[in-house]
């Protein structure tokens, strides 16, 4: 008997191609059927009437693994009908963490996640003891996670015998099923390497079949170099790259979309295997320290904030600021365009804006910024706005990029929901569907739909996933595309959206009328010879 029949609805499968009306039926966590007219028992029918039938949607693009432990319900994506998160990206992952080095990785996390705990760990140990969730997983290794097990916080090149401890570690990693190397080279230590040591783990990665994920060197005044190096690291290393959350921040970048996509289609004609990923957002979100020059940061937290107390440091960032703009984020108007998003002492200011607070305080913005780090202990999480929408727009058009909503996996009662998260932690989906392919006319509902399923599982040589098709595993979500659409804002983004009925992950009802059910199907996904399964 099949254990679930979704009747009556309009079944998106996925591939890009238009609706059509159909049952689709569940046993053993597969897709047994879908067919015009189901008969026979099943133990459970949801009536889609109305709705639309969807492969769950793939946020190709999220830390979920800073949260995922701390909130495995997963309601911020559940709810949104994503079924499958890739994580460990930008550099950042929790493993390997060698013996040693679980202080030093905690406390650089501590800016994006103030709440995780690191231990020793080899990447398979990791993967192995990851603990039971609604989504499924796929793990990358970070690259600046291998940095910091190796070279730490130094502005430097690795040793030889660094380098053959990272690619060692790297290879471990793979070998236990991640997906491949990400990279953060827009923040320390990831951004003292240069192309031949990100060229020689790229050599480790094709070895083992894995593909590089990238946070590019800068995403403001260098964003159009930062680009071709990432082309040229897969063009050099037959690796296929994913450029993540792609966006043109800072006022000088303005309109610029077309011509940086005109870059990626060119390679893509010449054959270089080059995706993106983009959240429809036009702000940012960033631990506040990484605002700053990148030297900074040299030698870890404890000398970063002894700098950060001599007001000689503090007038020569705010010079440099002034001059070059924010690092990773370009020039700005004013700190108005910075607002907390999480602060340990100061969490009652959550939501307001730096150049605000200065003013109520009688200080000179720098000096708010740099007391705040030192009270933070480094650890204070802000939302930039510095995108321009056209451009999000055009970036959100092109083929070549998918939807990554950057966001995690929280609750507003979660100690990993804390503050006040971007809004794309709970809305990036239905945003896309809703906002900007219903209310906007930007892209077609079956393409939307594509990017979020379809393409993402191509690009990540899922096995039997990303599409509705008999066989593939029962991940699903229903959604009524005339009411889905976003809730959460930057002022309040605790908020769940609208238009999601069921979702279904491995064949298990998660959400159910658009309530969180409890169950925690979710797998972690691993990279084998037959895909990623
Ligand atoms: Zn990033």
């Amino acid at each position: 008997m099949d254990e679930l029949v979704i009747r009556g609805g309009m079944i998106l499968d996925g591939t890009g191609s238009e609706p059509v009306r159909a049952d689709l039926a569940v046993r053993e966590g597969r897709i047994a059927a879908i067919t015009p007219h189901h008969s026979g028992p099943a133990r459970r029918v949801v009536d889609a009437r109305g709705l639309m039938v969807a492969p769950g949607f793939i946020d190709i693009k999220t830390h979920s693994d800073f949260t995922l432990p701390y909130a495995p319900r997963a309601e911020s994506k559940i709810l949104q009908g994503v079924t499958t998160e890739v994580v460990g990206h930008c550099g950042f992952s929790l493993a390997p963490v060698v013996p040693g080095r679980a202080r030093l990785l905690q406390e650089y996390l501590a800016g994006f996640a103030p709440w995780i705990e690191t231990r020793e760990t080899t990447f398979a140990e990791y993967l192995d003891g990851f603990p039971a969730t609604a989504v499924n997983t796929i793990m990358q290794v970070g690259h600046n996670t291998l940095r910091l097990m190796t070279v730490g916080m130094d502005d430097r090149a690795p040793t030889a015998d660094e380098m053959a401890v990272m690619q060692r570690l790297l290879a471990e990693g793979l070998a236990a099923g991640a997906r491949g190397l990400s990279s953060g080279l827009f923040t320390a230590p990831g951004s003292f390497a240069r192309a031949d040591e990100l060229h020689a783990l790229l050599g480790t990665v094709r070895r083992h079949g894995g593909a590089y994920a990238t946070h590019l060197r800068s995403e403001a005044e260098g964003i159009f170099e930062a680009v071709r190096e990432a082309i040229d690291a897969s063009e050099t290393s037959g690796v296929d790259v994913q450029i993540v959350h792609m966006k043109l921040s800072g006022l000088d970048n303005r309109g610029r979309a077309g011509q940086l996509l005109e870059e990626i289609e060119a390679a893509r004609r010449r054959g270089v295997r080059v995706s993106c990923d983009a959240y429809p957002y036009t702000c940012a979100a960033n631990p506040l320290r990484n605002l700053l020059p990148l030297w900074v940061q040299e030698g870890g937290l404890a000398a970063m904030l002894g700098r950060l107390r001599d007001p000689a440091v503090r007038r020569r960032v705010n010079r440099e600021i002034d001059e070059r703009g924010l690092t990773s984020f370009g020039r700005i108007a004013s700190w108005d365009a910075v607002s907390i998003s999480t602060s340990r002492t100061r969490s009652g200011d959550a939501g307001r804006r730096i150049a605000e607070l200065a003013r109520d305080a009688g200080a000179e913005p720098i000096d708010l910024v740099c007391d705040l780090l030192e009270a933070d202990a480094g650890a204070t999480f802000v939302v930039v706005c510095s995108i321009d929408e056209a451009d999000v727009q055009a970036l959100l058009r092109s083929p070549a990029v998918l939807v990554g909503s950057d966001g995690r996996s929280v609750s507003p009662d979660s100690v990993a929901g804390q503050g006040r998260p971007h809004p794309r932690f709970y809305g990036t989906f239905p945003r896309v569907l809703g906002h900007y392919a219903r209310d906007l006319g930007l892209l077609s509902l079956p393409e939307a739909v594509h990017k979020m399923t379809g393409a993402p599982a191509r690009i990540l040589g899922l096995a039997d996933r990303g599409l509705l098709r008999e066989g593939y595993r029962a991940d699903a979500t229903t959604f009524d595309p005339a009411t889905i659409i976003d809730r959460a804002t930057y002022d309040d983004p605790h908020r769940y959206p609208a238009g999601i009925g069921t979702v279904l992950v491995n064949g298990v009802v998660v959400a159910d009328a658009g309530q969180h059910t409890g169950a925690l199907p979710g797998r972690v996904l691993r990279r084998g010879p037959g895909g990623i399964a």
